[in-house]
């Protein structure tokens, strides 16, 4: 299955006519008149094209986003209602799962039912979690004992209230899930939305959206403007309107975003790259390390922000390791996602190929041995065979910087106590993991990796109770768990004198 024609009816209903843009309750067109083209990676072809937000769009849903805070009807609903919409929103989405899946699939390119089973479900799990907090979001009583003051009596709290009005900016390698985990605590804490999709892969969003309709949020809670990072998103973070910023994407857009709000001393979350270690021990189960280090790296075409993108191995494991690898690496079948067999899929955009083919040549030409891989598949779409580069080392380019692809890069070592520093070496700090059957290995290691996640004996594993977000230049911030509220929501400090 390739084309469009084999989509369920509601899927081609969605995509048979442009998609508008969110603001204040209503679906409306750019006020440019402006749209662009989504693309499907699988065949570089025109899914359907969507309102192109721009300035003047970003005002407007800023302005509804304000008026819904500052009038109230969100931030002031009382928190059982807040959390009927989210639980109905969830509803919406587990009723439209299969739609939601396949509008993903087709416009990042990913595995259709994998795109069903990870994104679309941990996305509506989120949702869940989130609405549960309204009802226990809870300041907290202070004993005061005012020094200048020995005489008085004083009645000290807090408040944990709302942040303000939130301007959402995220990528397009999961595109529900990361609208999931923006939207879900903003709104669980009563704050109002303008959410900017990545311009690769607007349509979840703009189906969320839909279903955002029909849950019965108030008009101008949540605003969603698809457009340029450049054009929409700049506006967004310069807005003074807006209060916060949260971002999920590269490092690099991530410095510009933060500079930018400065101005307006906005407060910011920071969801950035990686280029997580996976690392293997000695006494390491091969059996699970082995199939676990490809997934690492060839799970969602490997453009997953915490993806295991260098893979320690011991030397005196080194063959067996990367022939295993090799083994995994040459069976996995390469294809649209719409056919779930395939577990190969495209890369979201040919942009994305150019900057990965561009990698795995900077790869060949610094020293590193094309162990699997390297080349295009086909000559439709932006499809890269998963790719192993072996031998590599800490000078090369491909092990400095994120590819952002299927591509792993192996580096052997000699001496365990030796392994923390090496995957200490990077700018990142996002994820990690650890392939042991020795407890004493990870009591010792995890403490010393820099990293907001290590997993131990597996990879990529996220769970919506576990914060998620990085150290050093990952960001700062977390995304699910409780964390990921306290960061939509300000203290304030009461002090009553009696
Ligand atoms: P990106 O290029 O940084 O773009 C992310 C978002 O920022 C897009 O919506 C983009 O708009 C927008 N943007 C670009 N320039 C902007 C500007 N000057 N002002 C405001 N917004 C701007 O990242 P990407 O290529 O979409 O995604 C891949 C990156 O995301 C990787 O580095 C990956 O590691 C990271 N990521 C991190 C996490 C995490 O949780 N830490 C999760 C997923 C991905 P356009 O639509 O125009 O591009
Ligand atoms: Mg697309």
């Amino acid at each position: 299955m390739t084309t469009t024609e084999n989509l369920s009816k509601k899927a081609q209903n969605f995509i048979s006519s442009p998609r508008k843009m969110l603001i204040n309750g209503q679906w409306v067109g750019s006020a440019s008149g402006k749209n662009f083209d989504t693309l499907n990676p699988a065949t570089g072809k025109v899914i359907v094209s969507v309102a192109e937000g721009d300035k003047e769009d970003i005002d407007r849903a800023v302005r509804a986003a304000r008026a819904a805070f500052d009038d109230g009807p969100w931030s002031s609903l009382n928190p059982t209602a807040r959390e009927r919409c989210l639980h109905k929103l969830a509803d919406l989405m587990e009723e439209n799962a299969d739609i939601l899946s396949e509008l993903e699939a087709l416009d990042n390119g990913k595995n259709v039912a994998i795109a069903r089973a990870v994104d679309i479900q941990l996305a509506i799990d989120f949702i869940r979690y989130m609405a549960g907090w309204p009802t226990k979001i809870k300041g907290g009583m202070l004993p005061l004992s005012v020094p200048y003051a020995p005489e008085a009596k004083f009645l000290g709290y807090t408040l944990k209230e709302p942040v303000g009005v939130v301007g959402q900016i995220i990528p397009w390698n999961f595109p529900a899930l990361m609208c999931a985990w923006k939207l879900g605590p903003a709104l669980a804490a009563g704050c109002t939305v303008v959410l900017k999709p990545a311009e690769e892969t607007p349509l979840t969003a703009l189906y969320l959206g839909e279903l955002i309709c029909q849950a019965g949020f108030p008009d101008g809670v949540v605003n969603i403007i698809p457009g340029y990072g450049h054009t929409a998103g700049a506006a967004l973070t310069t807005h003074e309107q807006v209060d916060k910023i949260a971002f999920t994407g590269s490092t690099e857009v991530g410095k510009i975003i933060v500079k930018a709000a400065a101005d307006t001393m906005k407060n910011v979350s920071m969801e950035l790259g990686g280029k997580s270690p996976a690392i293997i021990l000695p006494d390491a189960d091969l059996e699970i390390a082995i199939p676990g280090a490809a997934s690492a790296i060839f799970f969602n075409q490997g453009q997953v922000c915490c993806a295991g993108s260098r893979l320690f191995v011991p030397d005196s494991l080194y063959d067996q390791v990367v022939e295993g690898l090799a083994d995994v690496a040459s069976g996995m079948k390469i294809g649209p996602g719409l056919n779930p067999e395939n577990m190969v899929n495209p890369l979201v955009s040919q942009i994305q190929f150019d900057r990965v083919m561009g990698y795995i040549e900077s790869g060949r030409a610094e020293g590193a041995d094309i162990v699997a891989g390297g080349e295009r598949s086909g000559d439709e779409g932006y499809f890269v065979q998963p790719t192993i580069l072996g031998n590599t080392n800490r000078d090369m380019t491909v092990v400095r910087e994120e590819i952002f692809g299927p591509v792993v890069c192996v580096q052997r070592y000699n001496n365990i106590d030796e392994i923390a520093n090496l995957a200490n070496d990077t700018v990142y700090g996002l994820g990690a993991s650890i392939w042991t059957r020795d407890v004493g290995n990870v009591i010792n290691i995890v403490p010393k990796i820099r990293a907001g996640s290590v997993w131990v004996n597996c990879h990529n594993i996220l769970d919506v109770a576990m914060p998620f977000g990085g150290y050093k230049q990952s960001g700062f911030g977390k995304d699910m768990g409780e964390e990921s509220l306290a960061s939509y929501l300000e203290t304030k400090s009461v002090c009553i004198m009696a």
